[in-house]
């Protein structure tokens, strides 16, 4: 009965990006429960283990609860201090490094777990108040290479499709893409339709495999193979779409000579799979009056991601699988506001997908925002692992990190901690504490997180949904809204900058100006209507309908994609092939889902699943306590699982845990378009620990 709620908040999930609208309980204002809302067309009342248990984590131990700063320098403790004394610490030290190194000196990184007007609010800061461009976002570790790839393709970043066409597509073509772990709510619009055929290419037999009609256990890194294979049988078979090539698509002849060697049986010899499994694909996909791929981080965390993406879109333009009902390439993108921060923020592009490199958007957001054009960046800052890179070198010599935990989750934890040693000033905001990048932090700033503060994210599908608080932040935590405003005054450019800003309502409508007229046109929407209909897509419920692209000259692009082998093959001293992914009940660093004893007590720990055959071979068996070694480092005590869901060769580890880093050994190599990691394909050797 003590149980029962009085007070029912609307509310959006703050985990991943399919956005699942929900309702959260409240009794005499703490909160008791989480259900989903059955209203919200995402989710239609569902909710996964982690947004069942998303009110829990308000009241979670280990929050951040007052500022904290190393009074005595490094290797002293943290103490705690007040706001004002925080804020004009970070101001002095940072603005003092600036004069001593410039305004580059300064790296920021931020998050897509922040709320899109506080996202908006944090580029305009860094930028036009610290001064400095080398500022990225965490999403870079997920979704750059969609974003890249969709740009090489189309001319801009924007998923095209919507999840609808997971219902309505006659084929569903996933490419490393384990939605039943990581977008489990997304599974319950597959194979809605009769007759739908689901398709999935994944190393490992996931429990999204599992799933599917026909499971392709593509080879480590193949997957370049299969989509230049699979289009080499659509044009030998005449199964592409003429009409649509002709009226908009370029570079069809160069692609048509270039796919030319992709044969069934070439490419049979790259992936591992049979010739006549790759003639069914292509012949399943190129028949299909509707035809959906998509792909989540087994393409983007390659050294090749962005250009996985681009040979994936091939396909949905060589049959005109785009712009229609049922019918898209599509990202299913990874934290609860991934899409706010790639369209508000100032990354890899300016706010409203504006290019750096182009002087009417730059002129345009300059009068948008009252400032000389000259203020604004003609290209763009260092990407975050380049800002990790130039924080060894000393080029960076301050770090703000922003809502994210890097300790845990970039790769190669030995470059990154010598980046923390050499940085002269690190500063880390954040909703708990301790995290085990605050060993690192000089100052630490408590923040308010979900469930705390009002706003805004975006999901996969662009639908931007309505954040709503139901708590208040504990002991002096403040939102990063409010962090962000009171730095502007310290550096005196409030009034300036954000003029008679009150609160993130401030930010919207600001943001709804500069975002008006733009792809990713926020203008049409306001905050209430947004709450009262579960949601609105910007750019409507599918982009490019009429086959126009933002491309000069409005056509697409088919490119050319060579299948490379990856950095690190393995050796006589590395023989296994290291994949590392996530599990349904955490959380990226479990940050927040660690501190949630229900999910935390189903996973405590990570694990190493390994096939029967290299068990054998290495005399290991059922639960062994295991050492994992690289080139790198190792990892000790990890409990293994042998089991055939991974093939002979392989082995596969969540990465969730700090206690047990597969960041330790995973390899700092990088696409060199999008800047995202190699998470998966390093080469490691196990043994007993
Ligand atoms: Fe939240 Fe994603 Fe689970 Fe939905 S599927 S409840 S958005 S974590």
């Amino acid at each position: 009965e003590s149980r029962v709620a009085d007070k029912w908040t609307k509310t959006t999930c703050g985990y991943c990006s399919v956005g699942c609208g929900m309702l959260i309980g409240t009794r005499d204002g703490r909160p008791v429960a989480a259900r989903g809302n059955p209203e919200h067309p995402v989710n239609l009342g569902k909710l996964c283990p982690k947004g069942l248990s998303e009110h829990l984590i308000v009241e979670a131990p280990g929050r951040a609860t007052t500022p904290m700063l190393r009074k005595g320098g490094r290797g002293t403790p943290l103490e705690p201090v007040s706001w004002d004394e925080a804020l004009d610490a970070m101001i002095a030290r940072i603005g003092a490094l600036q004069v001593r190194h410039g305004n580059e000196a300064l790296g920021v990184i931020g998050t897509g777990q922040l709320l899109t007007e506080e996202f908006y609010t944090l580029g305009k800061l860094v930028q036009l108040g610290f001064r400095t461009r080398n500022y990225d976002g965490n999403t870079t570790l997920c979704m750059a290479s969609a974003v890249s790839g969709y740009k090489l393709s189309f001319g801009s970043d924007g998923p095209p499709g919507a999840y609808a066409d997971l219902e309505t597509a006659d084929v569903v073509l996933l490419v490393g893409s384990n939605l039943a772990d990581n977008h489990p709510i997304l599974c319950n619009r597959l194979r809605k339709k009769p007759g739908q055929v689901l398709i999935v290419a994944d190393p490992r037999v996931t429990k999204t495999a599992m799933m599917a009609d026909l499971h392709l256990p593509v080879k480590p890194r193949s997957d370049i193979a299969l989509l230049n294979g699979i289009a080499h049988i659509l044009l030998r078979d005449q199964l592409v779409h003429r009409d649509y090539l002709r009226d908009h698509v370029d570079g069809l002849d160069d692609f048509v000579r270039f796919v030319t060697e992709f044969t069934p049986e070439a490419v049979s010899e790259v992936t591992g799979l049979s010739v006549e499994t790759i003639e069914t694909v292509a012949s399943i996909y190129g028949r299909a009056k509707a035809a959906f791929i998509g792909w989540t981080m087994g393409v983007n965390h390659s050294t090749q991601g962005a250009v996985t993406v681009a040979a994936i879109n091939n396909l949905a333009l060589l049959t005109g699988n785009i712009g229609r009902v049922g019918a898209s390439p599509f990202s299913i993108t990874g934290q609860c506001n991934a899409m706010g921060t790639r369209e508000s923020g100032f990354a890899s592009s300016m706010p409203g997908y504006r290019k750096f490199d182009n002087a009417n958007d730059r002129e345009e957001l300059a009068s948008l925002w009252d400032i000389e054009e000259s203020e604004l960046p003609s290209a763009r800052g260092l990407a975050y692992p380049d800002i990790i890179e130039a924080a060894v070198t000393g080029k960076v010599k301050a770090l703000w990190i922003i809502a994210t935990n890097p300790i845990v989750s970039f790769p190669n934890y030995n470059l990154l901690k010598q980046a923390f040693d050499t940085a002269e000033f690190v500063v880390v905001q954040d909703g708990f504490y301790p995290t085990p990048t605050m060993e690192f932090a000089d100052l630490v700033l408590p923040a308010a997180i979900w469930g705390e503060k009002e706003g805004t994210y975006t999901n996969s599908e662009r639908r931007i949904s309505k954040v709503n608080s139901f708590a208040t932040p504990p002991g002096e935590a403040r939102s990063d809204f409010d962090i962000f405003m009171a730095l502007a005054e310290g550096l005196g450019v409030k009034d300036k900058l954000f003029p008679g800003w009150t609160t993130t309502h401030s930010a919207w409508l600001e943001w709804q100006k500069v975002s008006a007229g733009r792809l990713c046109d926020y203008s049409p929407f306001t905050w209430q209507q947004i709450e009262d209909q579960g949601g609105a897509q910007w750019g409507g419920a599918r982009l490019y309908e009429d086959g126009v692209f933002p491309r000069e000259g409005g056509r697409a692009l088919l490119h050319c994609v060579p299948c490379l082998p990856f950095v690190e093959q393995p050796n006589r001293e590395f023989d296994l092939i290291l994949n590392t992914g996530r599990t349904v009940e955490h959380w990226h660093t479990r940050t927040k889902t660690g501190a949630v004893a229900m999910l935390e007590g189903m996973v405590p720990n990570a694990w190493l699943e390994m096939n029967p055959v290299d068990a054998q071979r290495l005399s290991l068996r059922q639960h062994d306590p295991v050492t994992i070694r690289s080139r790198r480092a190792s990892i000790t005590q990890v409990e293994l699982r042998v089991t055939e869901i991974v093939a002979p060769g392989q082995v596969f580890m969540p990465f969730h845990f700090a206690e047990q880093n597969s960041n330790l050994v995973t390899l700092g190599a990088f696409d060199p378009i999008s800047r995202e990691p190699n998470f998966k394909q390093c080469a490691v050797r196990v043994e007993r620990s």
